[in-house]
């Protein structure tokens, strides 16, 4: 596979050339990844790595995946793009079979093209429902690139837009600090945004008693909770959505990354209630595409078929197991936090190296020796597992065997 590809050094010489200079990568030398089939990735040079990290939560289904490429390819073919003033069937079929999976009764869904858009959306609605203005976000989350959603960013360095504290958002730690605010600013607020399982922010997973002492006072002051399912969704946890493992009902979910598997989709789910007042004229010129509806669909038929809810259970308490054994022997590594197969390890500061530039090392081995971990927290110091949820228990011992060798030394 070779000599058609420029390879990995002309390809950083062009992104410094001809991108914006935010980008930024997790290793000294990243490879160029060429091809990948199931949880397998390629590079330029031939080389063979299993992915650990699915581009982020996203390639859920696995790489190339035949039953939804089909689906997309067909699609491709016949008819690609209008606007949503015409009818088209896939993205009924799709929102139709989201409310069948959806918690409660969240059944009317609007699609865009990304998770930021998506959250973006899901604060407008809320403040469109309740005319209030201000939100409530969580220390360490991450929500997205847009006006609203950036203004959410609880971590440092995901808020870039120097005027972003225009967004009136109150950061909490703690559910007492939401009922805190929630006390004092009730009248204010729109609505709690959060990610059940922080991803950039760690893999931190709210307290299992997170919601029970706020959701009768956000139900009395009319404060919404906005689910942001996208790191977090289908079946990536062992649920459906994560919002399950804590028994409460958003009144608005966020989604987008693994509904595509690779193609551009988001949404944002709500009530027919809260559905209702959201009658204004608005559409996003791709958000519904047939072709990105049918990748939506051919996710949620291969998640149906092959029981991926049920695999990234099995298979993330393997990866779990063998995590916190090897995190028992080794004097930088903390407890495996997590479920289904998305699991964080912190590395902390150990003799005269600290976290993040240990994490970086092991980054680095893993890549040599063929596997692509990925890498979040507020420090930069934990290591993230989240591999297509088909890996096999076979790869995961093999990752497992490899990541024991690399802390060992
Ligand atoms: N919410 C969460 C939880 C995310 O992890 C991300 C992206 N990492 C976003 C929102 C933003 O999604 P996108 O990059 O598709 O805009």
């Amino acid at each position: 596979i070779n000599s058609d590809y420029s390879g990995p050094e002309k390809i950083l010489e062009k992104k410094k050339d001809f991108l914006m200079p935010c980008s930024y990568h997790f290793y000294k030398n990243p490879p160029q990844l060429v091809k990948g089939k199931g949880a397998t990735l390629f590079d330029s040079k031939g080389k063979e790595y299993t992915d650990f990290f699915a581009g982020v939560s996203v390639m859920s289904c696995g790489h190339c995946n035949d039953l939804i490429n089909k689906r997309v390819m067909d699609q491709l073919q016949t008819l690609q793009h209008t606007t949503s003033i015409y009818l088209t069937q896939p993205v009924v079929d799709l929102a139709e079979q989201l409310a069948s999976v959806l918690p409660g009764n969240l059944r009317r869904s609007f699609f865009c093209n990304s998770g930021s858009e998506a959250n973006e959306g899901a604060m407008l609605l809320a403040r469109v429902y309740t005319g209030k203005k201000e939100f409530i976000a969580l220390d360490g989350s991450l929500h997205g690139r847009t006006f609203l959603s950036s203004g959410a960013n609880g971590i440092p360095m995901w808020r870039t837009d120097p005027f972003c504290d225009e967004v009136p958002v109150h950061f909490a730690s703690s559910s007492e600090d939401v009922k805190k605010i929630m006390e004092e600013k009730g009248d204010r607020i729109a609505a709690l945004l959060v990610e059940p399982i922080q991803g950039n922010g760690g893999i931190r997973p709210l307290p299992s008693d997170f919601f029970t002492s706020l959701r009768p006072m956000m139900k009395e002051k009319k404060i919404l909770l906005i689910c942001d399912e996208i790191q977090t969704g289908f079946a990536r946890t062992g649920k459906m959505f994560a919002i399950e493992h804590y028994g409460v009902q958003p009144d608005i979910l966020t989604g987008a990354k693994a509904l595509g598997n690779g193609f551009p989709i988001g949404f944002f789910a709500s009530t027919d209630a809260i559905a209702s007042t959201f009658t204004k004229p608005s559409a996003s010129t791709l958000g519904g595409n047939p072709v990105s509806c049918q990748a939506g669909l051919g996710v949620l038929e291969f998640i149906r078929k092959e029981n991926l809810i049920e695999q990234a259970r099995i298979k993330g308490e393997q990866l779990k197991k063998g995590l916190l054994e090897i995190s028992r022997d080794c004097p930088f590594l903390g407890e495996p936090r997590g479920f289904g197969l998305m699991l964080g390890l912190p590395v902390s500061s150990y003799q005269d190296m600290d976290g993040a530039e240990r994490c970086d090392l092991i980054l680095e081995e893993m890549k040599d020796r063929g596997f692509l971990i990925g890498k979040n927290g507020l420090g930069r110091d934990v290591l993230a597992f989240q591999p297509p949820l088909v890996i096999s228990s076979e790869m995961i011992s093999l990752m497992l065997e490899n990541l024991k060798k690399t802390v060992r030394k």
